[in-house]
């Protein structure tokens, strides 16, 4: 079994920019992921609030350079789903792609989309029920499109939704939205969006492909029917831990609980981004969590007297 001073579990901008510090510090280092290198990121058509790029900065590209710079300094990196970890030192790792063992892990998983889990949901995904706009908004290009939710990832679909769409309904379950200010601004001042508040999907229509949606307004208890081609659910996240519950102390909405070392219940496991409590779910939040998990690994690796080091990262 190949055996890595440290293992990271997921490539987007927390384990990359982990894999980066811990590559340079001489940590012999794997990177596990299981889908698109970036992460998340990839799916936003542009980033503006990544420091270091003032006119923004697509997150395809973003997610690029950091999967280059992280693999320049000798990180490993493989495509595999992790499975689980098995208890002891050093740790296994089982994997799609067999296992692996390594003195301390870094779990840098993510998040996946929240489901509304109404019906007609899991039927007619992909067939006009979409959770990526920058992905599949050209499909309804003169469409009329709807979008649930109302933070920053729902405000920022529906406004990339408008460059496609004829109109794009925002369907919010409350009469305020959570999304910043700036977005607020801009998508009230966007004359193809339309709110409908205090609404909640309560069936998604349609047998082979969408079309509509029964809605209720939560105040009034009306129901009615919203004619459109597609929805994009734009919900929230949920963290990619449930193949972790057994080795690390999750709290009670399944996020791993870390100290602000980036260390879990677990010695030598550390959890930093979207995966870890408290998260405040942003690429440069995640890059400062990358960091310090990546030290909090090195100094462990140090203590277990696994080869003398010389520098820090
Ligand atoms: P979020 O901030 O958790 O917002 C989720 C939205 O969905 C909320 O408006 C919530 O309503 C609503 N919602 C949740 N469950 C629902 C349900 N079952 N039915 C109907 N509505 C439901 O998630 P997010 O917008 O994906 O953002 C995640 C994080 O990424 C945030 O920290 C955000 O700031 C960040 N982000 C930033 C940017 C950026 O450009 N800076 C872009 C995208 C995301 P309530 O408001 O009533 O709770």
């Amino acid at each position: 079994m190949t055996k890595y001073e440290v293992i990271i579990i997921g490539g987007g901008p927390a384990g990359l920019t982990a894999g980066l510090y811990t590559s340079r510090a001489g940590l012999k280092s794997l990177l596990v992921e299981r889908g698109i290198f970036g992460g998340q990121i990839v799916n936003a058509a542009l980033v503006e609030n990544y420091p270091g790029f003032p006119q923004g900065i697509s997150g395809a590209e973003l997610g690029s350079l950091m999967h280059q710079q992280a693999v320049k300094y000798g990180l490993e990196v493989i495509t595999a789903e992790v499975a689980g970890i098995a208890q002891g030192q050093p740790y296994s790792i089982s994997t799609t792609e067999g296992s692996f063992e390594a003195s301390a892990i870094i779990i840098a998983a993510g998040s996946e989309y929240r489901k509304l889990g109404v019906s007609g949901e899991e039927r007619l995904s992909g067939h006009g029920i979409s959770y990526c706009a920058t992905c599949d908004g050209f499909f309804f290009r003169d469409r009329e499109v709807a979008v649930v939710g109302g933070g920053d990832t729902a405000i920022t679909d529906a406004l990339e939704l408008t460059r496609h769409a004829k109109k794009v309904y925002v369907i919010h379950r409350r009469d305020q939205l959570r999304a910043g200010q700036v977005l607020q601004q801009r998508a009230f001042a966007q004359p193809k969006l339309e709110f409908i508040w205090t609404t909640v999907v309560e069936e998604i229509l349609g047998e082979k492909s969408l079309s509509g949606l029964k809605l209720r307004n939560v105040k009034t208890g009306q129901s009615s029917i919203l004619d459109v081609a597609g929805v994009f659910i734009a919900v929230g996240l949920m963290p990619n831990s449930r193949n972790f519950f057994n080795i690390v102390d999750l709290d009670d909405a399944g996020y791993i609980v870390t100290d602000e070392t980036m260390a879990t219940s677990a010695p030598g496991i550390f959890a930093a981004g979207n995966i870890r409590r408290n998260s405040a779910r942003q690429v440069a939040t995640a890059v400062g969590d990358g960091v310090t998990a990546a030290m909090s690994a090195f100094n462990y690796v140090q203590e277990l007297g696994n080869g003398a080091r010389i520098t820090s990262p």
